[in-house]
């Protein structure tokens, strides 16, 4: 059987065993990431090796303008597809419930846009539940409303992926595990350590052989600017609940002094990863999903710019119209949160620490 016909006929996992098989016997990107030391402790690859190796990559590229082996060569080496190929496929296996996987990786934008107007609409309406006492937000909105619909459209996302990172480490055989995997791990994690492509000047995703840390700096914007967001909603939940502080708060407290640093860099660094994905080749990475991909950073961003816009818009009547869209965003953000890009940090950092137990 000719050789493209027999690659054609492979199954997303098999045709990334197959290159990380070329890949191993020729090892000239060992450098590049920890995809390629990792490739190097064996000679065989189960499927859950190859779960694990898809998981490491960063779809930096690098190795793809580095290789000697792609189109027109007959080993048609395209590791940065394959391996992202792999990844989004054991996303949607460990999905749960399995009849969301894929829907937002292939309707993305849409959903996304549907959802925010949506839930915004429903919480413009709830407006008229509001309490006649309510102060601040509260105003707008009854507490009670907002924990009502938050609580459970936060813990039941974080249960879904807590279910799909078992059947993640399950696949993986990955062992019990130890403080000092989880420290570095994290430590790899904080500084997005892959993405400088093993290079000091970064790497190539944005324009082939320009080497460049801009797609390290959107993704830390991106990853910091949601942390910060997080962090402030939890400092203010505490300020509630125990020191009976109840939001709004003033420029110089807790919330608003990591929310708007968080919001800003949100914002910003979700433009620019949208920027960059129209700039790098799709064909270098699962191309199918490519606008789920796009419209998970646009809904990260606009949640980010609600936010902001939100605190800009307090003391005014526009509270009442930008705080449905910003609680609509959010709420979109948490319950596709399984389904959408967002599993990557979370199956990405289990990759780390299972790779910590193996190097
Ligand atoms: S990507 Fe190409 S050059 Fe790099 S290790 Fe694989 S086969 Fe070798
Ligand atoms: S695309 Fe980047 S992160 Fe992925 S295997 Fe290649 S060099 Fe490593």
């Amino acid at each position: 059987m000719p050789l493209d016909q027999a690659r054609t006929e492979l199954s997303t996992t098999e045709e990334a065993r197959r290159q990380i098989e070329i890949c191993n016997a020729c090892r000239y990107c060992e450098g590049y990431c920890s995809v390629f030391p990792a490739i190097t402790l064996q000679r065989s690859f189960s499927d859950g090796d190859i779960t694990q190796l898809a998981n490491l990559c960063h779809n930096c590229r690098g190795c793809y303008y580095a290789c000697q082996y792609t189109d027109p060569h007959e080993f048609q080496i395209n590791l940065p597809k394959a391996l992202a190929e792999a990844r989004t496929e054991s996303w949607e296996r460990f999905s749960w419930p399995g009849v969301f996987s894929g829907l937002f990786q292939k309707s993305g934008v849409a959903l996304a846009a549907a959802l925010i107007v949506g839930f915004a609409a429903l919480f413009w309406a709830g407006q008229a539940l509001r309490p006649e006492s309510g102060e601040g937000f509260y105003a707008f909105l009854s507490h009670s409303v907002m924990i009502g619909i938050f609580t459970p459209a936060f813990l039941l996302p974080l249960l879904a992926i807590a279910l799909g990172l078992r059947a993640y480490w399950r696949e993986v055989g990955g062992a019990p595990v130890r403080l000092a995997y989880l420290v570095r791990a994290f430590r790899e994690a904080a500084r997005l350590k892959d993405l400088s492509g093993g290079v000091a000047g970064g790497c190539n995703f944005e324009k082939e052989d320009r080497y460049t840390n801009v797609r390290r700096w959107h993704h830390q914007a991106v990853m910091y600017g949601f942390l910060l967001c997080f962090a402030s909603t939890g400092s203010a939940t505490i300020l509630h609940y125990v020191f009976d502080m109840p939001a709004p708060y003033g420029l110089f407290s807790l919330p608003k002094l990591l929310g708007i640093p968080g919001g800003v860099l949100l914002t910003l660094g979700g433009l620019g990863m949208a920027v960059l994905k129209t700039r790098g080749e799709k064909n270098l990475g699962a191309s199918a999903l490519w606008g789920g991909e796009m419209a998970f950073v646009l809904l990260l961003s606009f949640t980010g710019a609600s936010g902001l816009a939100l605190y800009a818009a307090t003391g005014t009547a526009l509270v009442g119209w930008v705080l449905p869209v910003h609680l609509g965003a959010v709420l979109a953000f948490f319950l596709t949160a399984p389904y959408t890009k967002m599993v990557h940090g979370f199956f990405r950092l289990a990759a780390l620490v299972r790779n910590a137990q193996q190097t």
